[in-house]
């Protein structure tokens, strides 16, 4: 039993080789297909980089920084992987403003990563994205915190429920309005669902899904509509950054996020 090629265990071994290494010759083909099409670039600046499109190097380490400083803020809540500054500012408004999908595949990524770090597991919980109004919605054409948690639902295997709630008001731009301004146009912007019926509310944790968590108006309002739907508390909130208002306690916030 010198020749390998008799031996039928060695046979079979080499086969699925010889598939694997077709298997994988072919997806280095697509690649070098999707990256003529596509070629790699940071999602967080847009800078070319060589491989996957991760974040290059100064964003890695700037995208590190905040999400230490995320950790330092937590808890309680929200859940978000990185403060709301810099790269990540950046981050949000490519994949808000310009339908960017690499930054919300990133950003996505690294909420899914979040629930993992804190044990939130498969079965333990469904995502509610924080719905736009309809106007909004046809206006941008298509809804960032829906498509952030379509990514982490498949990330982190957890089932989504989008129309467990509806946003009824529209609130304009927020951006120039301060906290209790905020508030007060924010809180009676969302109900249930319409054609909610009880027990279609899937069991575990509601997960409220975001982009940006601001001053917590936006997770108050959704709580109230998605208690009425009869989602049980507590209720808890992911989103892919969370602003730092204690540096800008009582004034204007106009460098904040509007949905
Ligand atoms: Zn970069």
């Amino acid at each position: 039993m010198t020749d390998g090629a008799d031996h039928p265990g060695i046979d079979l071994v080499s086969r699925a080789s010889t598939s694997a290494l077709l298997a994988q010759r072919l997806a280095s083909i697509a690649r070098g297909a999707l990256s003529l099409l596509l070629p790699p670039s940071c999602p967080a600046c847009g800078r070319g980089v060589e491989g996957p499109p991760l974040p290059c190097r100064s964003c890695d380490a700037a995208l590190r920084l905040l999400w230490n400083e995320a950790r330092r803020l937590e808890p309680p809540e929200p859940i978000s992987p990185f403060l709301y500054a810099g790269v990540v500012k950046d981050l949000v408004r490519r994949m808000k403003y310009r339908g960017d999908r690499a930054a919300a595949g990133f950003l996505g990524e690294m909420m899914a990563a979040r629930l993992r770090a804190i044990r939130i597991e498969p079965g333990q919980g469904f995502l509610v994205p924080v719905p736009l109004h309809p106007t909004r919605l046809r206006e941008r054409g298509f809804n960032q915190a829906e498509r952030l948690a379509r990514i982490v639902g498949r990330r982190a295997g957890l089932p989504l429920f989008p129309g467990l709630i509806r946003r009824v008001r529209w609130t304009g731009s927020q951006t120039v309005l301060d906290t209790e301004k905020r508030r007060a146009a924010v809180a009676s912007a969302f109900r249930p669902g319409k054609t909610l019926a009880r027990r279609t509310v899937p069991r575990g944790s509601a997960i409220l899904v975001d982009d940006v968590w601001t001053t917590g108006a936006t997770a108050q309002a959704c709580r109230g509509a998605l208690e009425a739907a009869g989602c049980v508390p507590p209720i808890l909130v992911l989103t892919a950054a969370r602003a730092e208002l204690a540096r800008e306690s009582g004034s204007d916030s106009p460098s904040l996020p509007g949905d």
